[in-house]
């Protein structure tokens, strides 16, 4: 994967650890749209990146506060891969990227931003979107504009099953 400029992280890397965890957080009230939640489902849900790569990334996650895919039951990484695919789907609707980065990272030496709560970035790309970015780099259009986006990408879950 190429690594794309985003200026705007760095306000998330000068931080600090947030105390806690933003999963959990966000899931103890689902309905505030601070917590940018998209979609909550039976045992995982989906949040938008309060920092994001691109446009429309989403994170995906189990409900359980597990640090480990092999931690969860087959029930929810069942439930999990659906709630990929229908990120995948809302995201493709919404707009329509030309492809998607789909991953997690496990554990510190994985590189997770937060280890003891695991999650998979959906991350919609475009070609050449790491030149526009550049370009554009600077400002910092995307973090104002989440609550447009959490409404938008809330309702495109509300509209797709994950199916074609
Ligand atoms: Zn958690």
């Amino acid at each position: 994967m190429e690594t794309l400029f985003a200026p705007w992280r760095l306000t998330y890397l000068m931080s600090g650890k947030p105390q806690g965890c933003i999963f959990c957080e966000a899931l103890a009230r689902p309905d505030d749209p601070e917590t940018l939640i998209v979609h909550l489902g039976e045992r995982v849900f989906s949040m938008l990146n309060r920092y994001p790569y691109a446009n429309g990334h989403v994170m995906v996650a189990p409900v359980a506060h597990e640090d480990r895919l092999s931690a969860s039951d087959p029930a929810t990484r069942e439930e999990l891969i659906d709630e990929i695919a229908r990120a995948e789907s809302a995201l493709a609707s919404l707009y329509r990227p030309g492809g998607f980065n789909v991953g997690a990272n496990f554990g510190r030496a994985g590189g997770a931003g937060v280890e003891d709560h695991y999650h998979f970035h959906v991350v919609p790309r475009w070609d050449g979107d790491t030149n526009f970015m550049t370009v554009t780099g600077g400002t910092r259009v995307i973090p104002e504009d989440l609550p447009v986006t959490r409404r938008a990408v809330a309702a495109a879950f509300e509209s797709t099953r994950g199916g074609r």
